[in-house]
């Protein structure tokens, strides 16, 4: 199941750089999910990183989209096949700079 962030954000954009899938930016109103990247941090984490940095406890699951454990890896995998990658954005940056060198 994807999470979603509701009317209580107040944008402080805390949660954005802690997605390890990219999944949140910033809306018109309010920070958004895009659930087709949400894994519920599976794969990556044991804890949904956005809710454990977001300060007013506004990312609930989204019961539009509901998925299972193997589904949420799954979809985790393909989107780290989609990038090409299986490190993280971070580490691909660090890595990228220690080759450059
Ligand atoms: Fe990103 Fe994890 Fe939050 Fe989903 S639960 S939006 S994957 S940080
Ligand atoms: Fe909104 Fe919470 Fe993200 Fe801050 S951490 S932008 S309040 S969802």
């Amino acid at each position: 199941m994807a999470l979603l962030i509701n009317e209580d954000c107040v944008n402080c954009g805390v949660c954005e750089p802690e997605c390890p899938n990219e999944a949140i930016s910033e809306g018109d109103d309010i920070y958004v999910i895009d659930w087709e990247k949400c894994t519920e941090c599976v794969g990556w984490y044991e804890e949904a990183q956005c809710v454990e940095v977001c300060p007013v406890d506004c990312i609930p699951k989204d019961p539009e989209h509901v998925e299972t454990q193997e589904e949420l890896l799954a979809k985790k995998e393909a989107l780290v096949d989609g990038q090409g990658s299986t490190v993280m954005p971070d580490q691909s940056k660090k890595l990228k700079a220690e080759y450059e060198r």
